[in-house]
């Protein structure tokens, strides 16, 4: 029998000098929360994405909080969201009171389906959260086009730093862009996130929304060493990401076109040995569209998915799946009655899909080992599930 190689899901490329000096200069310096340094990445931002204006937080959740808080978006109010993606999305439509709208995803790529969003507005629908799912762009220009300017449109770029879609990157046509710093993610800090906008009225509000709603931040209170009163106009989360984790971004960002073309190579070479299978099924790419490759997702015949997952994680590669479709899970689907069959399409791919090591890191024999491994491990579940 062959040895048995862990390749693990996910390995950070954290830790270089480079990071620990970042680190250690702000503990030398005076704040350790949000400050300067942070104002210096929020700059950076701005330039890479051609937006006005960027603020960091401490996860796209709470970003994701402050920015329906800005939005003045809560009970009573409809925020439509794919019913395939990560929690997080509909849940922060939860936290504000509102209610989340489901509706399904597109059959080839898994992204939200235009034609549906357009269906499921009615008069108390405040916002559309598209998700650029694994790293592929939503068209966020047709679907503003589609929709009445009144409804704000809110961009879920937890997958989606680096991609763009006719050349438009993130928070070029939607209100706000809101990033993932989180462990995982292709950019991470640990924890962390930053929302982008065009547009400055929001931003103000935002500044207010990440900082329990009050009018001045930390270290803007005692700017010129006089202490200033501060008020609170509106209701505000804590959402602030602090200077320590922040100075962990500026290297990756400088980095992350080399990064991106690590990621591509790794994502050509699993297409190419999967794309003769007829067991695996590969996402369709999005025409006109660069994507940030965030993960790797396969789809399997649904009675064998656990089994494959179970195979791979026994023979060492780790493998997760993303997602179960959000209406199924216990809270949403007590909570609004729903039967799987509401959103099919992603109910299926919740039931099929399983991702692959993807990471700048992952060795070519790490990766070889895993090819090996996913094709036969599928072959043999099939056979044992009476497929092949
Ligand atoms: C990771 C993720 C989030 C949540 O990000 P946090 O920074 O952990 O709050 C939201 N949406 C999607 C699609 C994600 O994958």
């Amino acid at each position: 029998m062959q040895a048995v190689q862990a390749v693990p899901f996910y390995r950070h490329s954290l830790g270089e000098e480079a990071d620990i000096a970042a680190v250690s200069n702000v503990l030398k310096g005076t704040f350790l929360t949000s400050a300067g340094l942070g104002r210096e990445v929020e700059a950076k931002l701005c330039s890479f994405f051609g937006t006005e204006k960027a603020k960091l937080t401490n996860s796209w959740t709470n970003g994701a909080v402050a920015t329906l808080l800005a939005l003045d978006i809560g009970p009573g109010d409809e925020v439509i969201v794919p019913a395939m993606t990560f929690i997080a999305t509909s849940n922060v439509v939860e936290i504000i009171g509102a209610t989340p709208i489901f509706v399904d995803v597109d059959p080839g790529t898994f992204l939200i389906d235009i034609d549906k969003v357009c269906a499921a507005v009615t008069t108390r629908t405040k916002a559309v959260m598209p998700v650029h799912l694994y790293g592929q762009m939503v068209d966020i220009a047709a679907l503003r086009a589609r929709l009445d300017d009144t409804i704000a449109i809110i961009e879920d770029c937890a997958h989606c730093f680096e991609g763009t879609l006719n050349g438009a990157r993130p928070g070029a046509h939607s209100d706000a862009a809101i990033f993932s710093f989180y462990a995982t993610k292709n950019i991470t800090c640990g924890e962390g996130g930053a929302i982008v906008t065009n547009d400055a009225d929001l931003m103000e509000r935002l500044q207010q929304t990440v900082l329990h709603g009050m009018s001045a931040g930390a270290d803007r209170r005692f700017e010129g060493q006089l202490y200033r009163h501060w008020d609170m106009a509106r209701l505000g989360t804590k959402a602030n990401l602090p200077d320590i984790l922040a100075s962990l971004l500026p290297r990756q960002i400088d980095e992350v076109d080399t990064q991106l073309a690590k990621r591509r190579s790794i994502v050509e070479k699993y297409r190419d040995a999967f794309s003769s299978s007829n067991l695996i099924q590969l996402l369709d790419e999005v025409p006109g569209g660069v994507s940030a490759e965030h993960l790797f997702p396969v789809g399997v015949a649904a009675n064998m998915r656990d089994l494959v997952l179970k195979k791979l994680n026994q023979s060492g590669v780790g493998t997760t799946v993303n997602y179960r479709a959000v209406h199924g899970l216990e809270y949403y689907r007590t909570k609004y009655n729903f039967a799987r069959g509401d959103f099919p399409v992603a109910a299926d791919w919740g039931d099929s899909t399983l991702s692959l090591p993807l990471f700048p890191g992952l060795e070519p024999s790490e990766q070889d080992y895993v090819i090996e491994t996913v094709l036969k491990v599928v072959a043999e579940a099939a056979s044992e599930t009476g497929l092949a």
